[in-house]
C-alpha cells in the first residue's frame, strides 16, 4: 500500500470565497478589501485602486440582476400576502408602496450581489482571474 501522494496545489485556498464575498458586498475590491470595486454603480474598475489586482476579468453577466429579483421578490410575496390579507389597503396605496419597496430594494441590492458575484469568480480564479502575468 502506497502512501498518497502529495500533490502541491498551486490553487490552494490562497483565495479564500466567504471574505470575497462579503468584500464584494461591501462593494470593495475582492484581494484587500480596502479599493472601491466600482466606478460609478456598476461598471467594475479595471485594477483595484488600492492593490493593483485586475478586476476587469469578470464576467457578472445577468448573475446579479437574477440574484436581485430572487431576492427581491421572495421578500415582497409574503409582504404582499400579509399585508393585503391583514390590513385590506386601498389597492392604488399597496401598488405603490410595493412598487416604491421594489425598485429601492433592487436598486441597493444590484450592486452589492454583482459584487459578490465578482468575489465569487475572483476566489475561484474564473475566467482570467487565475492567468498568471
Ligand atoms: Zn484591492
Amino acid at each position: 500500500m502506497s502512501e498518497p501522494v502529495h500533490q502541491p496545489d498551486a490553487e490552494a485556498d490562497d483565495r479564500p470565497s466567504r471574505p470575497a464575498m462579503l468584500r464584494g458586498f461591501r462593494r470593495r475590491c475582492p484581494n484587500c478589501g480596502e479599493g472601491g470595486l466600482f466606478q460609478g454603480y456598476l461598471k467594475v474598475v479595471d485594477r483595484c485602486p488600492v492593490c493593483r489586482e485586475e478586476l476587469c476579468h469578470h464576467r457578472a453577466d445577468d448573475g446579479p440582476a437574477y440574484l436581485t429579483i430572487l431576492i427581491v421578490g421572495h421578500l415582497l410575496a409574503p409582504v404582499i400576502h400579509v399585508g393585503f390579507t391583514r390590513f385590506r389597503p386601498d389597492p392604488l396605496v399597496m401598488a405603490t408602496v410595493l412598487t416604491v419597496a421594489a425598485v429601492a430594494l433592487s436598486l441597493y441590492l444590484l450592486p452589492r450581489l454583482k459584487g459578490v458575484v465578482v468575489g465569487i469568480q475572483w476566489a475561484r480564479r474564473m475566467h482570467g482571474f487565475g492567468k498568471v502575468h
